[in-house]
C-alpha cells in the first residue's frame, strides 16, 4: 500500500529544478567543496517545499578531502509542549552521532558549515544563535572540529573560532525568546 504515498511524494517534488541551489554551488566551490548530486537534489527539494521563506542547512565536512560526511536541515516543531525549532547545526551534529562510523571518520578533523538559503536560493546570514554556539562549543573536541563557518549576505563564509564560540555573545533564537516570554506570563 505504499503506492499512494510515493505518488504524493513525486507530485510534491514535481516542479523542482536545481536552480535554487546555483548560489550555494558557487559559494562552496570557492572553498573547494563540491556537493554530490543526491545531496544537491535533497537541498533543492527542501528549499522548494519549504513553507517558510528561508531554510538552514549545516554540513559536516571531512577536513582531509572536503567531502560532506553529514548534513541536516532546521525543522520547526511548534507545539505547546515543545515550542522550539530544531536548528540545522544541532540536527546535523545529532544526526552524525547516530551514525555508525568508522574509527577513521571519527578521528578525522572536521569543518562545520552553517548556511541560510531562501526558497529561491539567495544566501543569507546564518550566524548561530547562543544556544547553538554553546552546543557546537561543547561538542567541538568530541567531533574533532577544526573550523566553523557560517554564510553571510555577501555570499562569503565567515569563520568562528572555538574561542569566539565560547566568548562572543550570540543572539537568542526567536523560539527561545517566545518560550521565555510565555513562561513569564
Ligand atoms: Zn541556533
Amino acid at each position: 500500500m505504499s503506492l499512494p504515498n510515493r505518488r504524493e511524494k513525486n507530485l510534491k517534488y514535481k516542479n523542482t529544478d536545481l536552480n535554487n541551489t546555483i548560489n550555494l554551488i558557487h559559494l562552496l566551490e570557492n572553498y573547494n567543496i563540491q556537493i554530490p548530486s543526491n545531496i544537491l537534489y535533497d537541498i533543492s527539494c527542501n528549499l522548494f517545499n519549504n513553507t517558510y521563506n528561508n531554510k538552514h542547512v549545516s554540513l559536516l565536512i571531512d577536513y582531509r578531502n572536503n567531502n560532506i560526511i553529514t548534513y541536516g536541515f532546521n525543522y520547526y516543531l511548534k507545539s505547546d509542549k515543545f515550542p522550539f525549532s530544531l536548528h540545522s547545526e544541532i540536527n546535523t551534529i545529532n544526526k552524525h552521532y547516530r551514525k555508525k562510523l568508522t574509527k577513521n571518520i571519527n578521528k578525522t578533523k572536521k569543518i562545520l558549515i552553517i548556511l541560510k538559503i531562501s526558497k529561491i536560493g539567495v544566501i543569507g546570514n546564518s550566524k548561530p544563535c547562543q544556544h547553538c554556539a554553546n552546543y557546537i562549543y561543547n561538542n567541538y573536541d568530541n567531533l574533532n572540529l577544526t573550523k566553523i563557518y557560517y554564510s553571510n549576505k555577501n555570499n562569503i563564509l565567515e569563520e568562528l573560532t572555538k574561542d569566539e564560540l565560547n566568548k562572543k555573545k550570540f543572539k537568542l533564537s526567536a523560539g527561545f525568546k517566545r518560550s521565555y516570554l510565555d513562561n513569564k506570563k
